[in-house]
């Protein structure tokens, strides 16, 4: 039994899933899924791709693990990939969204005492961000339901409010090193950040020669229709933190910095037994290369104008906002989106919460239009009944 083998962090449904195909999961009573979850925008290329599975299934047959003590050249070849389409000049290699946010604290902070000055380790972070799980991370993480059963935590975090430089200002001080800020505040309700703002951040931290983190765990990997999101906000940030959907279903995640960032990093000072490993670099390469050289930006481009103009045809009361860029969806509703999630759940439709009125759309990444098609038809049938109370 589920419950008497996990530890108590999850609360699932009571479904088992078996096997997936494209953008579809099947569980063990043979019942079909169309899935705008990917695993919380992790399956990128969607279940069971036959090129991505080969090229791992032929990684294993060669070597899975070396250390980090030594070199590769599927490390070397993910890493130029992602140097190159990223922009960024150096990579950290680890093993989950949380793992590359402790990764930037770390950076930031030896960034500031050995470039600014020693008493310069504070990081700003904003209220209702996401950024993980482990104690650093929580630290940024400035929802208090996260936080409160584990204080006290880092210090040196302070939190300011999101969109709002004039907050920002007032919470950077003397000893502030870095600002750290999603481009969508996904899990916090699918909140996106005004571009002006994000400039305006920008413009300050280069004012002030501190660094700018951009989480980019859940929007990056070609969700906006950009590799990274600050592409698509034309932004340069000093280090950048990715993971979910980099690997495709295999867990990963890297921090990626600028050369100023990386001189202050030295042997002995970061680390991780895993990270990067042959396998796990096999993922970047072929996840990178699929979605940045064969047309999935493009799609995604596509299927997000698609997506959202058919959900701003669903007409009813229920449905207060639609919101986001790219395959990143926030469907605010006027009532608990729980009800709506398990109703979709029932008819065949995997959709996720953020915040609480919220709920997410963030599919695979190659959709296509009769995926989009079929949801909505879901989504407004159970809206519908929903409204008229027969539920
Ligand atoms: C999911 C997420 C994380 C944490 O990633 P894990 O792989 O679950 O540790 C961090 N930041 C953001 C923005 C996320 O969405």
């Amino acid at each position: 039994m589920y419950k008497d083998l996990f530890v108590n962090t999850y609360g699932v449904p009571d479904l088992t899933f078996e096997s997936g195909k494209g953008v579809y999961l099947y569980d063990n009573t043979g019942k079909k899924y169309l899935d705008f979850v990917a695993g919380i925008a992790v399956n990128s290329l969607g279940y069971s791709n036959e090129g991505f599975k080969n090229a791992l299934k032929n990684q294993i047959d060669k070597l899975m693990h070396v250390s980090n003590l030594y070199q590769h050249q599927i490390g070397v070849t993910a890493a130029e990939k992602l140097k190159k389409y990223s922009g960024m000049d150096r990579v950290f290699i680890c093993n989950s969204g949380t793992e590359a946010v402790e990764a930037a604290i770390k950076f930031a902070r030896i960034y500031g005492k050995e470039k600014l000055g020693k008493e310069k380790f504070e990081i700003i972070s904003a209220k209702n961000s996401f950024h993980g799980r482990t104690l650093g991370a929580l630290t940024l993480t400035g929802q208090a339901k996260y936080q409160a059963p584990f204080v006290p935590l880092l210090p040196g975090v302070r939190h300011c409010e999101y969109n709002d430089i004039t907050s920002l200002k007032k919470a950077i001080t003397a000893n502030t090193c870095a600002v750290i800020l999603e481009l969508m505040q996904c899990e916090g309700g699918m909140i996106e950040a005004d571009y002006d703002y994000i400039h305006d951040v920008r413009k300050l931290c280069d004012e002030l020669k501190i660094l700018l983190i951009i989480d980019e765990v859940q929007t990056g990997v070609g969700r906006s229709g950009y590799l990274y999101s600050y592409q698509k906000y034309n932004l340069k940030p000093d280090i950048v933190t990715t993971a979910k959907g980099l690997g495709g279903g295999f867990p990963l995640g890297a921090t990626l910095v600028t050369k100023k960032v990386a001189t202050a990093i030295t042997p002995g000072t970061h680390g991780s037994t895993f990270g990067g490993n042959l396998l796990a670099s096999t993922a970047i390469d072929y996840v990178l290369t699929e979605v940045v050289e064969n047309g999935i930006l493009t799609n995604v481009k596509q299927m997000s104008k698609y997506l959202f103009e058919k959900l701003n045809q669903i007409e009813s009361n229920l449905l207060k906002n639609i919101r986001g860029y790219g395959l990143l969806v926030g469907v605010e509703l006027t009532i608990d989106s729980a009800i709506i999630i398990e109703k979709c759940l029932e008819k065949g439709l995997l959709i996720a919460r953020a915040g609480t009125n919220t709920f997410r759309l963030v599919p695979p990444l190659v959709i296509k239009k009769e995926d989009v098609d079929q949801a909505i038809a879901i989504l407004s049938e159970v809206l519908a009944t929903y409204e008229k109370g027969d539920n």
